[in-house]
């Protein structure tokens, strides 16, 4: 993927689109960021979807 002069490239690969792209702004780009990390958050945290087992103890439905 290419991004844009200016553009932010970690943004474009995690949400597509950065806070330079036309109809953004940085909130958004923010409010973005944010969700992102409580997804990740959530998902360490309880377990509900574990992104790979960690050594084996996680093999029951
Ligand atoms: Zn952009």
């Amino acid at each position: 993927m290419t991004t844009l002069p200016g553009h932010s490239t970690a943004a474009h690969r995690a949400h597509g689109w950065c806070s330079h792209c036309p109809g953004r702004t940085v909130e958004e780009e923010v409010i973005a960021w944010r969700s992102e990390e409580n997804d990740r958050h959530r998902l360490t945290t309880h377990h509900r979807v574990a992104p790979r087992p960690a050594r084996g103890v996680a093999q029951r439905a």
